[in-house]
């Protein structure tokens, strides 16, 4: 029986595990980690390609399962335990390709742009409206706190879609594959890389409101701030550029 507080909605359709890997573009000397192998489908798939596959499973019959069924391949490993307390930073340089729990697709998400040093490239299957928001522009709805993280630390770009029938059991929302290469540099250049994040991160805590309304507590002059930076202070935080919250937090930064 699926466990669905493990976000356990499998994949096995052969033509879209193929196209999920030509996705990730990999190749024969790649470290790859897979986040909840599951019954090992794609697992497989991706142990005849690369050198070296680390599969984390925290479903401890699926842990069972999985080291039986790969015990001959010498270039798998199946971890035991929770993603999130995986120690990424110990890897060599590595890529992930996975169908993720989607009860923490935000946290796992943030955990790897965390552990970005030795990253390369993060091949994703997510809901299709988390992937439409890490891939959002300024302008709509979508667009924050997640799509700006991603935008500055990485290349996203949504690869196709997949409906939910395609899964069992069949999840409420429809998928999408999405790969993000990790920037050898940010997108825009910020002197001071924690204060630009907490204005943004605060500017979205509230998106109805002007800029100078959410952003007052930063700065008492937050009004005069943002007209020296020609920003309107009027506008609000979803009709920024990643390119003008830098350039607010280079103004901000004493
Ligand atoms: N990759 C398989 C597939 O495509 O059929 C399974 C995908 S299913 C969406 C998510 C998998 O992640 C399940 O096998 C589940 O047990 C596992 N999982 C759930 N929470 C996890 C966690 N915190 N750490 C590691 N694996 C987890």
């Amino acid at each position: 029986m699926p466990r669905k507080h493990l976000g356990q909605n499998f994949l096995s359709d052969p033509s879209i595990l193929s196209r999920i890997i030509s996705a990730a573009d990999l190749t024969s000397d790649d470290t790859i980690v897979e986040i909840g192998p599951g019954h090992g489908h794609m697992t497989r798939m991706l142990a005849e390609r690369v050198k070296r596959l680390i599969a984390i499973e925290l479903d401890h019959d699926l842990y069972k399962r999985l080291t039986r069924d790969f015990i001959a391949y010498n270039n798998v490993e199946i971890v035991h335990g929770d993603v999130l307390q995986f120690p990424f930073e110990s890897l060599d340089i590595f890529k992930v390709v996975a169908n993720i729990p989607y009860y923490i697709t935000t946290p796992i998400i943030f955990r790897l742009l965390d552990a970005k040093q030795n990253l390369r490239s993060m091949t994703l299957t997510i809901q299709k409206e988390v992937a439409e928001r890490i891939v959002a522009l300024p302008g709509g709805k979508d667009y924050g706190v997640l799509s700006i993280s991603s935008q500055y630390f990485t290349e996203p770009e949504l690869k196709f879609i997949i409906p939910k029938e395609a899964f069992r059991p069949v999840p409420k929302v429809d998928s999408a594959v999405i790969h993000m290469t990790i920037r050898g540099i940010p997108r825009v250049t910020v002197r001071d890389e924690k204060l630009f994040f907490r204005i943004v991160r605060m500017a979205f805590s509230q998106r109805r409101k002007t800029l100078a309304n959410s952003l007052n507590s930063l700065d008492k002059d937050i009004k005069d701030t943002l007209s020296e930076a020609g920003i309107d202070p009027r506008r609000r935080p979803e009709t920024l550029s990643i390119g003008e919250f830098a350039l607010l937090s280079d103004f901000m930064t004493p």
